[in-house]
């Protein structure tokens, strides 16, 4: 018996609800509210008849603390899923805290606005003293760890694939693999074609973002910074073929480096065609990519937020986007004395998860962990107080939920390794 605020009815959103529909037995209460809430009720009418979970819709606006505050003790869930944007975290996190609500994410928080001066300035600082200067970092939630502790309430922040998944690849190998890992490289290939020249699978905004940001990595203890888009490598990925990938930022490189502080290295790669790149760098180099906002025929407009506008919502790609999804880690270490390689990873198929829930394979990597960690949550399984990534938790249930709900793991225990 649990009842579930999920805020947010977009791509990511839209599988989770459908999944924890699917666990009705422990989701018996599910209200959906977002902005534009004509998509939470087109959603609700969808579900109808397929499950026995309540499911009721609210809008709101999730920028505004005290719009959430009366939603949350009005329906008063036992957790709150945050399935909108990076933007919302902490309005959502400070609700939870004032309402007295367990709280989970899919990524951490980034300002929409990264021109506002306070934020800019704690940033600048932030980046000179940690080395990276990617617009998103744990420092905001982890700011939040003391007051979730003292009021007995649990943040789960990240639970989606990577990050999320990846992180509880990294504490599974660790409690079952490993004695010590030297190294870590997280693989994120996404082989599958949706049939526009170009198109962004997750939110074009946060994607963009992240994708544009410089890469880095963590050698020894210390961030490496290099230009975006300037460590590339092949990989021959099981189910997809050779790709060609790229060094990135992300998120779950911080968390890991704090939480299991011996790995030497720690790198994060994402495939990306030649189309996507040459489209992403002429958007860039012409302005299209940026968050200030400009005069435009007497209109303010944010040029990112027009070309989001243009582009395909990624919650239609389902029907059109063909191939295979392959992400997971690489790790190499020492297990009874002994060198060890070993590589855990899913394999998702667009097409599988279009016929499943009607999304493409990127919302569904997402959306079903969200499920899953919620579960964890809900059914006692992660009980830990104050702010945590997946890592912190016992990976084994939420790896045993994921191979039931249709994310099941691979593992190769001689993988060919990333140079
Ligand atoms: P979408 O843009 O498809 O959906 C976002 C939803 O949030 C929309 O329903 C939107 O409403 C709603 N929303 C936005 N602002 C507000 C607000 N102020 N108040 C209430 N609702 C709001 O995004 P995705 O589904 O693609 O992504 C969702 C999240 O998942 C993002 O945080 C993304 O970064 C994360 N993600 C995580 C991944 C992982 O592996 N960890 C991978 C991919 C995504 P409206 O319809 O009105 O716009």
């Amino acid at each position: 018996m649990s009842r579930v605020l999920v805020i947010g009815c977009g791509g990511v959103a839209n599988v989770a609800i459908r999944k924890c529909c699917q666990a009705d037995d422990v989701f018996t209460e599910l209200c959906i509210a977002s902005r534009t809430k004509s998509k939470c009720d087109a959603l609700a009418e969808a579900l109808k008849g397929k499950t026995k979970t309540v499911v009721t819709t609210a809008q709101v606006d999730a920028d505004k603390v005290d719009e959430l505050v009366d939603l949350i003790n009005s329906y008063k869930p036992d957790l709150v899923m945050n399935i909108a944007l990076p933007y919302q975290d902490l309005t959502i996190m400070d609700a939870c805290l004032i309402c007295g609500v367990n709280y989970m994410d899919t990524a951490n928080y980034e300002p929409e606005d990264t021109d506002d001066p306070e934020w800019r300035a704690i940033y600048e600082k932030r980046c000179k003293e940690k080395g990276f200067s990617a617009y998103f970092d744990y420092s905001w939630q982890w700011a939040y760890k003391e007051k979730f502790e003292k009021a007995g309430l649990t943040a789960l922040l990240g639970c989606g694939f990577d990050p999320g998944v990846t992180q509880a690849y990294c504490a599974y190998a660790k409690k079952h693999e490993f004695d010590t890992i030297d190294t870590i490289d997280i693989l994120d290939c996404n082989g599958g074609d949706h049939g526009y020249a170009f198109a962004t699978n997750f939110n074009p905004e946060v994607n963009l973002r992240e994708v544009s940001a410089p890469g880095s990595y963590i050698e020894n203890g210390k961030w490496v910074e290099i230009p975006a888009m300037s460590i590339k490598r092949e990989y021959d990925f099981d189910a997809v073929g050779m790709k060609d990938m790229y060094l990135l930022h992300h998120e779950e490189l911080e968390s890991l480096a704090v939480n299991i502080p011996e790995v030497k290295r720690l790198r994060f790669f994402m495939t990306f065609g030649q189309s996507y790149l040459t489209h992403m760098k002429c958007l860039e180099n012409v302005g299209m990519l940026s968050t200030t906002p400009v005069e435009f025929e007497g209109h303010e407009i944010v040029p990112i937020k027009f070309l989001k506008a243009l582009l395909p919502d990624p919650a239609s790609l389902g029907p059109s986007t063909h191939g295979k999804t392959n992400i997971g880690c690489i790790f190499t270490g020492k297990k009874d004395g002994k060198d060890k390689t070993y590589y855990i990873y899913n394999v998702c198929d667009h097409q599988e998860c279009y016929k499943e829930v009607e999304s493409q394979a990127i919302s569904y990597t997402t959306g079903v962990p969200a499920m899953c960690g919620a579960m964890m949550l809900l059914t006692g399984k992660w009980t830990e107080k104050g702010v945590h990534t997946v890592e912190e938790f016992d990976p084994d249930p939420f790896l045993d939920a994921l191979d039931k709900y249709g994310l099941p793991r691979s593992e190769n225990f001689d993988p060919v390794l990333v140079d």
